[in-house]
């Protein structure tokens, strides 16, 4: 924990260590490996007040902002990646609705979310529409008073389970300038034409569903749009400006968790009749791991501070969410190695570490698209 956090900050911190402490545990191995979750740990978390803490009172959330979501983030990651990610990405969207959304939308959809009465997913990524957006072909025309959608998601988190997912959509495939044809449209899932498949076989965070989504025909009311039409792609932005934070707290718990995890095996693992510990080749890594940790935390803590008062420092969020993410690799990957042959099964948390981390480099935006947002601003 960090002495620039202020003691209510320091009350969740400790009070989100302690759910995860108790309730993650003794069920990660078995949802990682069958790929399942209980989503009964979900509404135990919004009942007590994790889920959502950014979203403003009025909505029935706790007004805290974006730093507060990170630190539980970071402190659920510690404790495993795959529940961590499978309870607090049920409000992934919301930050859009809070930003762009109606009065009518913010009202009806952000109580339910954190109550625990409803979840909720965005869909952007397609077969064949990853880092680059705007190649993203899923239409949504206008037929009376109804969006018509059309079109394949993929990789969609939570697109099996939620009840709310915010679609990217062309709304105007024929303007001549990419950036200005998209527009965010909200289905609810129970809406004829909308179906789901899970994705299995994920290398880790497999307590997190992650779906592929086909959209034919989706009848949704106009009044579903949300923000402008026609802004869907300056939206995505802002909203990754947000959600991209939330990626630092999980890659700064999961660095933070393998350096735990790496300390602890030192000093009790023996070989050559010394501890681990003993060896300064291990007490490099340690120190190593642990110069990353404090650096990747202060990045976000700076990012997601400055989001908070209302100051967006683009190419800053893409150094936090680009450096968390490679060093919680780095990291997991030196604990793995300080674990020898128990480290590659996967009753250790360190595997379950391991394999969860590569995810961190790759969604929300790849880390060589993080370079090119830091490098853009630089030379512009
Ligand atoms: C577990 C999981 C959950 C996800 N959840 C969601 C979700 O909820 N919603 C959603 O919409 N998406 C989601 N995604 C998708 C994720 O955001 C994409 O996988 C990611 O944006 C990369 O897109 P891609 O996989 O198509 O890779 P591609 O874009 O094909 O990239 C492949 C590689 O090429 C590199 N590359 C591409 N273009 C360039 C360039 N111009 N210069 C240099 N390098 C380049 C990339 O950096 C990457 O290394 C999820 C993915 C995973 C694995």
């Amino acid at each position: 924990m960090d002495f620039t956090l202020s003691k209510e900050q320091r009350d969740i911190v400790r009070a989100a260590r302690k759910f995860a402490l108790g309730e993650f545990p003794d069920r990660a191995l078995e949802f990682d490996r069958e790929e399942t979750f209980d989503l009964d740990l979900w509404r135990k978390a919004c009942e007590l007040g994790f889920v959502g803490v950014f979203i403003a009172p009025s909505y029935g959330g706790a007004g805290m902002g974006f730093l507060e979501h990170c630190l539980i983030n970071e402190e659920f990651w510690a404790v495993d990646p795959g529940i961590g990610q499978a309870i607090l990405s049920t409000t992934f969207g919301s930050e859009l609705i809070g930003l762009f959304g109606s009065e009518d939308q913010k009202k009806m959809i952000l109580p339910q979310l954190v109550s625990g009465q409803a979840i909720m997913g965005t869909a952007i990524t397609e077969p064949d529409a990853g880092s680059d957006v705007t190649s993203a072909t899923t239409t949504a025309a206008k037929e009376g008073n109804k969006w018509v959608i059309n079109g394949n998601k993929m990789f969609a988190t939570n697109g099996n389970i939620a009840n709310y997912i915010l679609v990217f959509c062309q709304t105007d495939p024929k303007n001549p300038t990419r950036h200005e044809r998209y527009s965010f449209i909200l289905v609810q899932t129970n809406t004829p034409g909308y179906t789901s498949k899970k994705i299995t076989g994920k290398m880790g965070i497999r307590a997190s569903d992650t779906a592929e989504i086909v959209l034919r025909n989706v009848r949704v009311p106009l009044a579903n749009l949300v923000g402008k039409e026609g802004e869907g792609f300056h939206e995505l932005m802002a909203f990754f400006n947000r959600t991209r934070l939330h990626i630092c707290g999980q890659a700064v718990g999961l660095a933070r968790a393998a350096l735990e995890e790496s300390i602890r095996h030192t000093k009790d693992r023996h070989q050559f009749g010394a501890p681990l510990a003993s060896f300064q080749v291990t007490q490099f890594k340690i120190a190593e791991m642990a110069t990353w940790v404090r650096a990747a935390r202060n990045l976000y803590y700076e990012a997601a501070w400055l989001v908070d008062q209302g100051k967006i420092d683009h190419a800053l969020i893409s150094m936090a969410k680009w450096f968390s993410a490679e060093i919680a690799v780095r990291c997991v990957d030196e604990a793995v190695q300080i674990y020898g042959g128990y480290g590659y099964i996967d009753e250790f948390k360190v595997n379950r570490l391991y394999r969860a981390a590569k995810v961190l480099e790759i969604y929300e935006g790849t880390k060589e698209m993080e370079k090119i947002i830091i490098s853009r601003t630089l030379l512009r």
